[in-house]
C-alpha cells in the first residue's frame, strides 16, 4: 500500500481494537484502483459519531447528523463516516436525516456509481459487492442498483454521472444514459450550490467536450441555473476545448459563446451562486475579451485592465483564435512592464502638492486634475516625477 493510505492504517486498526470495522472507501479507493493522484482518503465504519468521538481525543464535529466526524490523527485530519442508509427520499433529493448501520454492505449500497461502492481494508483487500473493480477497469460509468430509481432519490447523481464522464472518460453505461434523459427533469429540485460543484467540476474535466454535449443530449442542461435559454450557445461551447484555462476564464468563455449581453452578465452569474469577486473577475474578462476581438492592446487597455485580467483575455482570446493558449503572454508582460505606472496610486504628485501648487482649497478639481495627469503619464506625454508633473500642469495652464 502506498501514501495517503499508509498514514491511515494505524487509525483503522484503533477503530478495530475498539470491536468496530472501518474502510477505506470511496473517490479514495476508485482513484487508487485508477492510478490518478489521491487527495485525502476517507474512512466508512461500523462505529457510531459518538463512538468515534469516544475512541480519539481530538475530533470535530462537521456533520454528526451525516455520521461524519473529522478526526486529528498524527497531524493530519481524516472524515470518518458511520455506515448508513438513506431510506426515505423527499423530492429527489438527499434526505434529511440518515440511519446508521452496521453492514458495510448496505452502505456501499447507498453509494452512487458501482467505481464509488468499493471498500479497502487495511491490508489492501478489496470488498466490492457491486463489482465496481470491473467496472473501471472496463471504463464505465453505472449506478448501483436501477438507474432510474437511484436517479429519481436523489437527483444530483445524473449531474454527477456527467462530471466524472468528464473527469474520467469512460463511458456512461446505456441505461444508466437512458435514465439521465428520463430523468433530467428531477434536477430541479436540487440546490445551485450542489449543481454549481459538479458543472464546475465538469468544466475542468479532460473530457469536458464530450461532456457539456451529453448535457444538451440529455436535456439536463435546460435545469441549470440560466442555462434553458441557450441550447446553441451550449453547441457553440462544445467546439472549444478550454483546457488549460482557470476555473474564472471558463466561466467567461461559456458567457461569451452563450451570447449573454454585457447587462445580464452579473444576473446569470448571480443565478449560479457564484462569490461577488468571482463574478467580477469573470465579467471584467468578458468585457475585455471583446474589447480584444476589436483591437490590439494599447498602453492605456492594458492600463486599465490590470496584469491578470490582460492574461485571462488574452488566453480566451487566442482559444477563439485556435492559437496556443499562452502565445504572446510574455510579450504583453514585456509591455505591461514598460508601462509608466501600474497604478494611480505611484503617480509622484498628491492632493497636497495640487493645493500647495495652485492655492486652492481642496474640492472636486484635485480629481480631475488627477485624471489628466493619469493620463498625460500613460500616455507619456510627462515624465512621472514631482518637478515635471509640476512643469507640465503650469504650462497647461497658460495655453
Ligand atoms: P471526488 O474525487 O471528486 O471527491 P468522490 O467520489 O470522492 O469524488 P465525493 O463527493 O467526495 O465524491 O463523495 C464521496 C463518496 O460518497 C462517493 O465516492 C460516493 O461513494 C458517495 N456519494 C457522494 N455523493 C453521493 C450521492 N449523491 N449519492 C450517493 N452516493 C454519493
Ligand atoms: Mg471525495
Amino acid at each position: 500500500m502506498k501514501e495517503p493510505f499508509l498514514s491511515a492504517i494505524p487509525l483503522i486498526t484503533k477503530i478495530e481494537d475498539e470491536g468496530y470495522e472501518a474502510y477505506f472507501v470511496g473517490g479514495s479507493v476508485r482513484d487508487l484502483l485508477l492510478g490518478r493522484d489521491i487527495a485525502d482518503v476517507d474512512i466508512a465504519t461500523s462505529a457510531t459519531p459518538q463512538e468515534i468521538q469516544a475512541i480519539f481525543p481530538k475530533t470535530i464535529d462537521v456533520g454528526v447528523e451525516h455520521g461524519t466526524i473529522v478526526v486529528l490523527f498524527s497531524g493530519k485530519t481524516y472524515e470518518v463516516t458511520t455506515f448508513r442508509t438513506e431510506a426515505e427520499y423527499k423530492d429527489c433529493r438527499r434526505p434529511s436525516g440518515v440511519q446508521f448501520i452496521r453492514s458495510l454492505e448496505e452502505d456501499l449500497k447507498r453509494r452512487d456509481f458501482t467505481m464509488n461502492a468499493i471498500a479497502m481494508d487495511k491490508t489492501g483487500q478489496f470488498i466490492d459487492p457491486f463489482h465496481g473493480k470491473q467496472a473501471i477497469e472496463n471504463r464505465v460509468i453505472q449506478t448501483v442498483g436501477k438507474a432510474k430509481e437511484r436517479f429519481s432519490e436523489d437527483a444530483l447523481r445524473m449531474m454527477r454521472a456527467v462530471r466524472f464522464f468528464s473527469q474520467l472518460n469512460f463511458k456512461i453505461e446505456t441505461k444508466t444514459r437512458e435514465a439521465l434523459i428520463q430523468n433530467a427533469y428531477l434536477l430541479k429540485h436540487i440546490s445551485t450550490e450542489r449543481k454549481l460543484i459538479e458543472f464546475e467540476k465538469l468544466l475542468a474535466g479532460k473530457n469536458h467536450r464530450n461532456a457539456l454535449g451529453v448535457l444538451h443530449e440529455t436535456e439536463l442542461y435546460m435545469y441549470l441555473p440560466g442555462m434553458a435559454l441557450y441550447s446553441e450557445g451550449l453547441i457553440r461551447m462544445i467546439k472549444y476545448d478550454t483546457t488549460g484555462l482557470s476555473i474564472e476564464e471558463m466561466w467567461a468563455f461559456l458567457i461569451y459563446q452563450l451570447k449573454i449581453n454585457e447587462n445580464e452578465m452579473s444576473t446569470f452569474l448571480k443565478t449560479w451562486k457564484l462569490p461577488v469577486k468571482k463574478i467580477k473577475k469573470i465579467v471584467q474578462i468578458v468585457k475585455w475579451l471583446k474589447v480584444r476581438l476589436k483591437m490590439d492592446w494599447t498602453d492605456e487597455s492594458l492600463y486599465e485592465a490590470g496584469l491578470n485580467t490582460i492574461f485571462s483575455t488574452e488566453r480566451a482570446y487566442n482559444l477563439l483564435h485556435n492559437q496556443e493558449i499562452d502565445s504572446r503572454i510574455n510579450h504583453l508582460l514585456e509591455q505591461y512592464e514598460d508601462l509608466p505606472i501600474k497604478q494611480r496610486s505611484e503617480l509622484k504628485v498628491t492632493g497636497n502638492d495640487l493645493q500647495e501648487w495652485f492655492q486652492k482649497k481642496p474640492g472636486p478639481w484635485i480629481k480631475e486634475i488627477l485624471d489628466r495627469i493619469e493620463n498625460a503619464v500613460i500616455h507619456r506625454k510627462v515624465s512621472n516625477d514631482n518637478h515635471s508633473l509640476r512643469e507640465w500642469l503650469i504650462k497647461c495652464n497658460q495655453n
